[in-house]
């Protein structure tokens, strides 16, 4: 393998979506690397940031050495002016799947000013040229690629990080990824349960992105996380849980079907996140295609001696979690529900 090429190890970083649910991940990563990290955050009365949680986490990563600036991406001068202010060399977007395109006036910015380094995307699943969802995650993946389509146009230095799934249990009904554990009753197993996936921990995927941000041979490039601890199917990873928990649960077939009409329904976001289960476990979207294109690097390639978190081991914290909470009922409604994801 060849060296890492870092342009600067100190380059200057501007998360935006800081304080999302990927976003948080990124930043701590960011400003654990040492880097100079600004984190754009829409006024505090907007969106979840009006939220008491959310003042936390904005106050947390202040606490930790993160600057925060207001503003929203969508506003191109202003973007131009903090990318100019603050010198910034590298912008990551987190933003949610549901504000994909107002991006678009960011890359422009990005292209006006012309001294950032890299752009990192909100991407942070599948590849999206590859994989093929059913309507409504289609959507998504449509202005994810035209996001795509625009920085490729206008020549902007990009890195687009496919890191597959987070590491939790991945019901199909569920909102989002941070508000569940695995289940405690019985386990739904898609289809026969046999098609693969990778499940990586979110500070995994906040450490390994940061790695990729001044590393030249991720330039212009999406990077896909592979890890060979973290590939399970749907059945070995309910075993894995029984393990953890000491018994065995039930186990109901969700068939390609019911997840289909699942995603017909088009309740947003829950048929969005059942397209997707069905990508990925139906059809296999994240390991039916090889990574050999011009534009594919695989990140244990470039980072061989950089161990990721095993499942096993975000399975031993879920478990833990539990025995401390051993009066928990509910898991999708209990105090639990921002450290279900394993990080
Ligand atoms: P969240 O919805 O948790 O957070 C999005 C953040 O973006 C919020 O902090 C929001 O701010 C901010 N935001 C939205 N619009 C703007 C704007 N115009 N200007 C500035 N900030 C804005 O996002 P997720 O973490 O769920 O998603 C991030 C990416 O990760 C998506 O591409 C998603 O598809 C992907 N993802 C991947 C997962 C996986 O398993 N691999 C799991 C979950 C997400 P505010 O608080 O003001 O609303």
């Amino acid at each position: 393998t060849v060296a890492a090429v870092v342009s600067s190890p100190k380059s200057r970083v501007l998360i935006v979506g800081a304080i999302g649910f990927i976003g948080q991940f990124l930043t701590e990563a960011s400003v654990e690397s040492g880097r100079p990290t600004y984190v754009l955050v829409r006024s505090v009365t907007t969106g979840t940031a009006g939220s008491p949680s959310k003042s936390n986490v904005i106050k947390e990563l202040q606490d930790k050495g993160a600057t925060i600036l207001y503003g929203s991406i969508s506003d191109k001068q202003l973007m131009e002016k903090i990318l100019r202010e603050h010198e910034i060399d590298i912008v990551i977007s987190a933003i949610g799947g549901e504000k994909i395109l107002d991006q678009l006036p960011l890359v422009e910015a990005i292209k006006a000013v012309g001294t950032v380094k890299r752009f990192l995307p909100s991407e942070f699943g599948h590849d999206v040229v590859r994989a093929d969802p059913v309507e409504p995650g289609l959507r998504m993946y449509n202005e994810k690629r035209r996001v795509r389509r625009l920085i490729e146009e206008l020549g902007v230095p990009y890195t687009y990080i496919c890191c597959n799934s987070i590491a939790s249990w991945p019901y199909y009904d569920n909102h989002h990824p941070s508000q569940v554990l695995p289940p405690l009753d019985h386990f739904q197993i898609y289809g026969d349960g046999t098609v693969k996936a990778y499940f990586v921990a979110g500070s995994d995927i906040g450490k390994f992105t940061m790695k990729t941000v001044d590393d030249m041979r991720a330039e212009n490039k999406s990077v896909h996380f592979r890890p060979s601890s973290n590939y399970y199917n749907i059945n070995e990873l309910a075993s894995l849980w029984e393990n953890k928990i000491g018994r065995t649960l039930p186990r109901i077939i969700v068939t390609e079907n019911h997840l289909l009409a699942a995603a017909a329904e088009n309740r947003i976001p829950q048929s969005i996140v059942a397209s997707f289960t069905h990508d990925i476990f139906i059809r296999g979207c994240q390991v039916n295609f090889t990574i050999d294109g011009p534009h594919d690097i695989e990140v244990t390639d470039l980072y061989p001696d950089e161990p990721f978190r095993s499942l096993d081991d975000c399975f031993n914290d879920f478990a833990l979690k539990l025995n401390h909470n051993s009066t928990l009922a509910d898991p999708i409604t209990s105090s639990l529900f921002n450290a279900a994801t394993c990080a």
